[in-house]
């Protein structure tokens, strides 16, 4: 293509409109202003292009010249990712504040991998074997966690006439390919358009819960492998604590985080806390499977776009190798304002509270990208299953959940976690409202969680979930007559309920046995509050005391279950239960 430049007729904050465009397409990359800074093509007409920058525009003007590249904005992807922190335009910031320091960031043209760097290729295909898009053909062990599996990228497919091993850099060819349009070259690094999802073979319902080992989650609103959730995360409410244990222990392989944060210490709390987190599994630091993409306070709104749809590709790649990613975003409602913002300048015609008409339909996009997989490669012959899930935290204006974005939002994802402040004041953390959550997965993973656990644990938490709902109904009435007046059945339904909540919902994330709980362990504490409730309500219609029940002194060692330790968890919680039956015979023998 012959090299042709636009010119700038106007700039308004982050969005420049340039002539001179004819040739270039939506969603091309250019290079704005002598500065070189990156932007991408969000309207066209005729030969004049709209442009949002992800740069900031500041100094800049009519007149200056716009270099289209002729290609959509891409990531590249290959050894390097993991353990990196991006900006929202796939800059590694430590070398961009090594090459201009904190402040002056623009247009610097930094490669997203080290092209410096050499990774230990092993070959894991033969010559002479026919490959496809996403065929592993070797591994790279990128860092002590994770091994980087090496694919023919989409769309290629031939038949490998050399395949080399040993020490490369992400440039060099790896392997040679006979297409049918002659060789091609592999290297161990692809190139990927953003706004465009990659490729897999099908996708699978996701039936397989994503263990958390936090109750509230696992037990209650579970979320599938795969699947979708949204949380919002009123100041104070333990958001950071939720992401942080969601990102060390659930059992996904890779993390990625991206922040689009408001303020600008919102952000630089997760450069600082992020890096510091332990994978719990290992004890080596979590970035050893994380890829962190911040968008940092001195780069403009409209670099949040980019940051969400970097992370999401990011997110697919290692799904594609057959990994289980857990992709969390926080927070889409600034996503949501950088749209906002670039559609007013477009003058657009506005829709719900000035958001654009398409909000609906990009939120709907992005989650789209998440799901169980078969991947569209072969790993040795053999089917490969991947599954990206993504976790998207909404911040809307005073907690209002009419909100557009929290409203476009939950008609795409099937949980929602319903963090409050509220409950957070109460000190009950994790402040998940048990009776504002939901899963729509609780019944599609409840076989695959009934495996792991007990058999009764899904019938057992819908047992637990009903008597949380009558313990609400009943503290309406113990408002407005007092307790006193309670049958003692139902007395008996909120000393449960609040076991439920405090001994099994209340979960201290700093706590080394209450930090994780498998999901045997959980069975086993719900069915031993139920168990307790059982055995009460059977010596209650024999005439037993409430007053007496309310008193055992087994309800402390129920209140403890959380503290043993796992290994114990079995024959301890055996042995609380018959203590707790022979504590409940005690009362009707008195
Ligand atoms: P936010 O990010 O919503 O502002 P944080 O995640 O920083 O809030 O949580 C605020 C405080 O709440 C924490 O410092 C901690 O003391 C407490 N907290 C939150 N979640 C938990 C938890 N699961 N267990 C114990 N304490 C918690």
């Amino acid at each position: 293509m012959k090299e042709r430049t636009g010119t700038i007729v106007k700039v308004s904050g982050p969005l420049v409109v340039a002539s001179g465009m004819a040739g270039a397409k939506m969603f091309d990359m250019v290079r704005v202003s002598r500065q070189q800074l990156l932007g991408e093509i969000i309207q066209l007409n005729g030969d004049e292009a709209a442009i949002q920058v992800y740069e900031e525009t500041a100094g800049i003007g009519p007149g200056e010249p716009v270099y289209p590249t002729y290609e959509p904005l891409s990531v590249e992807l290959g050894p390097g990712l993991l353990e990196t922190i991006y900006d929202g335009i796939q800059r590694p910031l430590n070398l961009i504040q090594e090459k201009v320091g904190d402040f002056i960031t623009r247009g610097v043209v930094v490669p997203a991998l080290d092209r410096q760097r050499r990774w230990h290729f092993v070959p894991c295909c033969r010559n002479g074997e026919e490959v496809g898009p996403g065929t592993v053909i070797g591994e790279v062990q990128e860092t002590v966690l994770v091994k980087h599996r090496i694919m023919v990228p989409p769309g290629l497919r031939g038949k490998i006439v050399e395949i080399k091993t040993g020490e490369f850099l992400i440039t060099e060819p790896v392997a040679i390919l006979a297409t049918d349009r002659g060789n091609v070259e592999l290297t161990m690094m692809q190139r990927w358009p953003v706004r465009q999802p990659r490729p897999v073979r099908r996708k699978l319902p996701p039936d397989k819960p994503l263990v958390t080992g936090q109750r509230v989650i696992d037990a209650f609103f579970p979320i599938a492998n795969g699947g979708t959730a949204c949380v919002p995360g009123p100041f104070g409410s333990g958001k950071t604590v939720i992401q942080h244990q969601l990102a060390k222990w659930s059992d996904a392989e890779i993390v990625i985080f991206v922040g689009c944060g408001e303020r600008g210490n919102e952000m630089t709390d997760v450069l600082l806390e992020f890096p510091k987190l332990k994978d719990p599994k290992s004890g080596e630091p979590l970035m050893k499977r994380t890829v962190l993409i911040a968008n940092t306070s001195n780069m403009p709104v409209a670099a949040r776009e980019a940051s969400v749809y970097t992370a999401i590709t990011i997110g697919e790649y290692f799904r594609d190798m057959g990994y289980s990613v857990a992709l969390q975003a926080d927070s889409t409602s600034r996503w949501a304002e950088a749209m906002r913002e670039i559609s007013g300048r477009l003058e657009e015609m506005p829709g719900e509270e000035g958001y654009p008409a398409y909000l609906a339909t990009r939120i709907a996009e992005f989650y789209e990208r998440a799901g169980k997989v078969v991947c569209l490669g072969t790993n040795q012959g053999n089917e490969m299953e991947g599954a990206l899930t993504v976790i998207g935290s909404v911040s809307p204006p005073g907690g209002d959940l009419n909100d557009p974005v929290v409203q476009a939002t939950l008609r795409v994802v099937k949980v929602f976690w319903s963090l409050e402040d509220k409950l957070a004041f109460q000190r009950h953390f994790p402040a998940i409202s048990w009776l504002r959550s939901y899963s729509i997965y609780a019944d599609a993973v409840a076989e695959a969680i009934a495996k792991q656990s007990s058999p009764e644990f899904p019938a057992d938490v819908r047992r637990a979930l009903a008597l949380l709902e009558k313990e609400a109904e009943l503290e309406e009435i113990v408002r407005l007559v007092g307790k006193d007046t309670l049958a003692p059945g139902d007395r008996l339904i909120l000393e449960t309920a609040r076991s439920i909540r405090e001994d099994f919902l209340h979960q201290n994330a700093f706590n080394d046995a209450d930090t994780y709980t498998s999901l045997r362990k959980q069975a086993a504490m719900i069915g031993t509050i139920l168990y307790f409730y059982d055995q009460a309500q059977d010596v209650l219609t024999k005439g037993a005391d409430i007053n007496r029940i309310e008193k055992l002194p087994v309800r402390e060692k129920i209140a403890r279950m959380k503290y043993i330790a796992e290994a114990e968890a079995p024959t301890a919680i055996a042995a609380l239960r018959q203590e707790i039956a022979a504590e409940i015979k005690g009362v009707i023998k008195e």
